[in-house]
């Protein structure tokens, strides 16, 4: 008799592999530490197509990039919308590059899914669990982020409502949490990726931009993650980041973000694994 309650399909069973991830030719939870980068937000199309330019340039296999921004205050830049995905649509084709985008609203995930090939869960709505089902049912993979103050079993337990719903390809993603220090951003939950390589067969992927919220301290924690054995990275970079329109404090200039993949370069050799 299988419990789903008591055997959730998120855990890893004994001697289970790490599941394989497809995003188009990328493969999360393999030998590959699988970079992403890109901006915060999309904000025009010069922006976005030299961004992934950029991107695939410093070997990046995957582009990101906003199209709806969940800001704190509502008169915050909240992204393009549409028109966001279209510019997407257009530097996915220009850089070969497949692209991770949020989807805010359950009623937006069709439309998203359309577009993209991969949808990201934010901190946020880490348990907006009509999202999660409607995003898991979509037949599209899956970027959950970790919240800001969720535990490690009440993210297996969300990355649950996605499988529960259909959802095979899905990967988890910490980007810190909140604790009693704010003299960055976030906390890195490195010991946490360490945890959930084994407590989990999902690919772990780690945001170090989000954690550290300070372009200087992000290569730092990238390494650190690689070396816990992070699946892949998720980087925030900007052509110009003074300009940028979100997080300009943690966006990578491009030769900040090629010191970086050269760095991590070095610890994902060291233990037998390529980036
Ligand atoms: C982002 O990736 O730009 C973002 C908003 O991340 P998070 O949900 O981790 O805050
Ligand atoms: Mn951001």
């Amino acid at each position: 008799m299988n419990n789903p309650a008591a055997n959730p399909i998120a855990r890893r069973r004994p001697g289970q592999e790490t599941t394989l991830v497809r995003v188009g030719e990328v493969v999360f939870g393999g030998s590959e530490v699988v970079l992403i980068g890109g901006p915060c937000a999309v904000e025009t199309r010069e922006q976005i197509l030299t961004a992934a330019g950029q991107v695939a340039a410093a070997g990046g296999r995957m582009l990101r990039g906003g199209a709806w921004k969940p800001r704190t205050s509502p008169y915050s830049f909240q992204g393009l919308g549409p028109e966001g995905l279209s510019l997407l649509a257009e530097a996915r084709a220009a850089s070969g590059l497949p692209v991770v985008t949020e989807v805010l609203d359950p009623r937006d995930v069709q439309q998203v899914a359309q577009a993209a090939d991969m949808l990201q869960i934010g901190s946020r709505n880490i348990q907006n669990f009509p999202l999660l089902k409607e995003a898991g049912a979509s037949g599209v993979p899956v970027l959950l982020k970790r919240g800001m103050m969720t535990t490690l079993d009440e993210w297996l337990w969300a990355a649950e409502y996605v499988l529960s719903a259909g959802g095979r390809d899905l990967v988890l993603c910490e980007r810190g949490i909140r604790t009693f220090d704010p003299s960055l951003r976030n906390t890195l939950d490195v010991g946490g990726v360490a945890l959930l390589k084994q407590e989990t067969h999902l690919p772990v992927v780690v945001d170090p931009s989000h954690a550290a919220g300070d372009h200087r301290f992000v290569a730092a924690l990238a390494r650190a993650a690689v070396a816990a054995g992070a699946d892949g990275l998720l980087v925030e970079t900007h052509p110009d980041p003074p300009a940028a329109l979100s997080d300009k404090q943690q966006s990578l200039t491009p030769d900040e973000f090629r010191e970086l993949v050269a760095s991590c370069r070095a610890v994902a050799r060291a233990i037998g694994r390529e980036l």
